[in-house]
């Protein structure tokens, strides 16, 4: 099968009546700029994450920028951050006239953060450390915590993958100074653009708000009333796709060359945002992503290229050894999955997995 629509996209944004009312609603209003439906939005946000305060902004990326500017971060100050993640948990840094610091992830079963990592790249410059949680799956934020309140460093997580995940019921994005979720068309909760600083700090959900203004990075009233409709059914839609992920662990736990991130049980503290596999085989990553593609129509990722190796990086910060990430870069494949994934498109996928391998 070749070219079209894919038989199993990597992600499916269904809308319903409800998203499309919501919108329209807005739009007949014609008060499109900040307002109240961005105030309900942040309420509803902070109750939804447990956190005293939201303040939605244009994207994670910008409520990351906001993030560290809180936490201090300023001309050649340090954000230590992993080297598996999207460029904008990096990026940030520079965006406050501070730099990255790129450090490996746990191993090849758990691609957050490694606090040892962490612990021996501090420096009198770092400023903050920021925590992906991979998929929506936990960082190790209690160590991570204990580690920066003994250094006098802000926690900042990256919640870009969530919301809904937990440790020991505490929720993430509640773990540090400020967690930033995403509301890009691929993320959990979507609205095409968007994100939110959560915090339980008055001082930092008062000066994110007015840096928000002075950067220019605003939500508005269409996206808000979007996202508030979308979130009704969010926790319908992570228990959905945990329901799906638990059914991948079963159905690929006997595939010979391949490895399954995480462990059964972190699937519940989990958003379960993607289905992360390690193929074993690292000189075979980009074939068995060619195969099931070609021949079944299943759409694949790689989640993500270590940005220690992006030119831009290199040019910035030097070349680097960063070994697991490394590795995860090699090795990682992200196949389908999506709340409303049917038990015979996953079978199609794992079928289309057996195969290749
Ligand atoms: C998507 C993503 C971001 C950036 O989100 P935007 O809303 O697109 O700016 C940041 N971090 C991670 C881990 C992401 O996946």
């Amino acid at each position: 099968m070749t070219g079209g629509a894919p038989a199993v996209p990597l992600f499916d944004l269904r809308m319903e009546q409800d998203d499309l009312d919501a919108v329209a609603d807005v739009l007949r209003s014609g008060q499109l700029s900040a307002g109240e439906r961005v105030e309900a939005f942040e309420s509803a946000f902070a109750e939804l994450v447990g956190a005293r305060h939201a303040v939605a902004t244009s994207s994670c990326t910008a409520a990351l920028h906001l993030a560290y500017l809180a936490a201090g971060v300023g001309f050649s100050d340090e954000v230590i951050v992993p080297s598996i993640t999207f460029a904008a948990t990096a990026s940030a840094a520079f965006y406050c006239g501070g730099r990255p610091i790129l450090v490996d992830v746990v191993g090849e079963h758990d691609f957050g953060i490694d606090p040892a990592a962490v612990e021996a790249n501090m420096t009198p410059r770092t400023r903050a450390v920021c925590a992906v949680h991979y998929a929506g799956y936990p960082a190790a934020v209690r160590e991570l915590r204990r580690l920066c309140e003994s250094r006098g460093v802000a926690l900042i997580e990256d919640v870009a993958h969530g919301p809904l995940g937990d440790v020991d019921g505490q929720p993430l994005g509640t773990w540090g100074l400020a967690g930033c979720f995403s509301f890009f068309s691929n993320k959990v909760l979507s609205a095409g653009e968007g994100g939110a600083l959560v915090t339980d700090d008055d001082d930092v959900a008062m000066t994110a708000r007015v840096r928000r203004r002075e950067l220019g990075y605003d939500f508005d009233e269409i996206r808000a009333a979007l996202v508030l409709s979308r979130m009704s059914r969010v926790r319908e839609d992570v228990a959905r796709r945990r329901r799906l992920t638990r059914r991948y662990r079963r159905l690929l736990a006997d595939v010979d060359g391949l490895s399954l991130p995480y462990r059964d049980e972190d699937v519940e503290r989990s958003s379960c945002y993607v289905m992360p596999l390690m193929v074993l085989a690292t000189e075979h990553q980009r074939q068995v992503r060619e195969h099931v593609l070609v021949r079944h129509g299943i759409q694949t990722s790689l989640l993500y290229p270590a940005i220690h190796e992006f030119t831009a990086y290199v040019d910035r910060l030097g070349s680097q050894r960063i070994p697991v990430a490394e590795r995860v870069a090699r090795a990682e494949v992200t196949v389908p999955l999506y709340g409303l994934m049917t038990d015979e498109q996953q079978d199609r996928v794992v079928a289309a997995l057996r195969e290749a391998l």
